[in-house]
């Protein structure tokens, strides 16, 4: 069983390459992001709630974020693996999710960060704003105020799995195949 954590800014082309990565390995992916706006579409509580901070680039409650997630894992039992892709953002997550797999005899694998110029990032998420209907890929303050809390609080668990000597990181500027296959290299090897 292998479970990676895939790491990168706000249009780092995070989603995009791990659904090559979810077929070729079999693994399970969940997005937190994908997730939230699935509830807000839905109209649910937490689908309201995850909005608020949304809509400003602010990262949802630690709380809220890990129940949330814990409960996807736990609705598959027989998975052969997890993608958790734009989860943990915070080093509370962080931990929160090293104990929660130890509960069941399991551990993350391997992290994988997606590296690109934030510069670069902002020009396509506005690119992407024009078609994704996201508010959040909008407007540049609020993409900024995303940058910011991926720096502030998300940049550091580098830091946490370098430690575990489970950290890797990946040119993510180039085509999509060039950058599958430098994940590619990394995830053949696990
Ligand atoms: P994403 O689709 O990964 O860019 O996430 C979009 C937004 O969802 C983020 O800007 C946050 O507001 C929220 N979000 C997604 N994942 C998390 C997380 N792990 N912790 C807190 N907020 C999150």
């Amino acid at each position: 069983m292998i479970n990676i954590v895939l790491f990168g800014k706000p249009g780092a082309g995070k989603g995009t390459q791990a659904e090559f990565l979810k077929e070729k390995y079999n693994l399970t992916h969940l997005s937190t992001g994908d997730i939230f706006r699935f509830n807000i579409k839905n109209d649910t509580d937490l689908g309201k709630l995850a909005k608020t901070y949304m809509d400003k680039g602010d990262l949802v409650p630690d709380e809220v974020t890990i129940q949330m997630l814990q409960s996807e894992v736990d609705k598959n039992p027989h998975s052969a693996g997890f993608l958790f892709d734009g989860f943990p953002r915070t080093l509370a997550q962080a931990e929160a999710l090293d104990k929660f797999l130890e509960s069941k005899d399991q551990n993350i694998t391997a992290t994988v960060a997606l590296e690109a110029d934030d510069n670069i990032l902002v020009a396509r998420l506005l690119e992407r704003g024009k078609t994704s209907g996201r508010p959040d890929d909008q407007d540049e303050e609020k993409i900024r105020n995303r940058y910011d809390e991926y720096n502030q609080k998300t940049a550091p668990l580098m830091d946490y799995y370098k430690a575990q000597g489970k950290f890797h990181s990946v040119n993510g500027i180039g085509t999509i195949l060039e950058v599958n296959e430098r994940l590619n290299q990394i995830f053949d090897k696990l």
